[in-house]
């Protein structure tokens, strides 16, 4: 079975190094100053990627990336993993875009690709952190989506069958394909480089698209098509000890419910 799958998967900004060097004194991150990685759950939706091919050869598997040109680096860790092409959607018409102007690029970028029958992504962002764009995106292109994946089982007659988490357990649920996939930071970490992989990637080109290449509706692109405004950045600065260790005593236990609910 060829199944054509496409990954969705964002560069940001490594924020495990944000400190006071990197911190503006309005409260934002000065994003430059920061080393840029894949975003983790983004890592995990690729391996899942990769993990179907293996069961699936005759697959092929296209990531798209929606950055700044730096961003081809998406692609092309990707390659060196497994994936076997990819797609840099790049152009100052995106700049500033909010979930709803990003999942906007992102599916007129899917309907450029062409067929697909299953979409992986992340489940959320580490710097957007709204985990809305999976879902925007199934909901643009009218499929169905699964969220909080953690281990794609198989693929049979033309349903995906998978494991999700949910809270205190996990559920097996089998949907039709086409359909999208948010995949959770509780799934499999994706395998490192292949060092063959590296050396016949380590130049390659990544096609970049931009506004016009996909036809997109600029009203619904960027700052101009993100309804989102950022009104006030307020930085919290916690002023008392925000924990205790209290002992298991029925007397401890009961002051703190009476501390905490009156
Ligand atoms: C209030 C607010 C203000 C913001 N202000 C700014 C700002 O000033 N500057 C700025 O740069 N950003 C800003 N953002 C972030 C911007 O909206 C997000 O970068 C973008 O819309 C994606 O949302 P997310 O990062 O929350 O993705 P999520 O919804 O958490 O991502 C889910 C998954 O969608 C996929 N995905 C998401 N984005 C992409 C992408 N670009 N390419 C490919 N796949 C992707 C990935 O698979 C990802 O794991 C702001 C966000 C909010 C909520």
């Amino acid at each position: 079975m060829r199944l054509n799958i496409i990954v969705l998967a964002k560069q940001v900004p490594d924020t495990r190094c944000v400190g006071q060097a990197t911190m503006r004194a309005d409260g934002t991150i000065d994003r430059e100053a920061l080393p840029v990685i894949i975003n983790p759950d983004d890592m995990k939706a690729l391996e899942q990627a990769l993990r179907l091919k293996e069961l699936h050869p005759e697959s092929t598997i296209q990531v798209l990336t929606m950055g700044p040109s730096r961003a081809a680096d998406v692609v092309r860790e990707s390659l060196f993993r497994g994936a076997d092409g990819g797609y840099l959607l790049s152009d100052n018409a995106f700049r500033g875009a909010d979930t709803l102007a990003t999942s906007y690029a992102l599916a007129t970028a899917i309907g450029k690709m062409g067929e697909y029958d299953i979409i992986l992504c992340g489940r959320q962002t580490i710097d957007g952190e709204t985990a809305q764009v999976g879902s925007q995106v199934a909901e643009r292109l009218g499929i169905p989506q699964v969220t909080y994946a953690e281990e794609i089982l198989h693929v049979r007659e033309g349903h995906l069958t998978l494991k999700r988490h949910i809270d205190g357990g996990t559920e097996i649920v089998e949907v039709p394909l086409p359909l999208l996939v948010t995949v959770d930071s509780s799934a499999a970490s994706c395998r490192p480089r292949h060092a063959k992989l590296l050396m016949t990637h380590k130049h390659t080109d990544i096609m970049a698209w931009n506004a016009t290449d996909i036809k997109a509706d600029i009203t619904q692109c960027g700052i101009v098509g993100s309804p989102t405004r950022v009104k006030d950045i307020e930085t919290i600065v916690p002023t008392k000890k925000e924990s205790r260790v209290i002992g298991s005593s029925d007397e401890e236990i009961e002051n703190l419910m009476v501390e905490l609910f009156g």
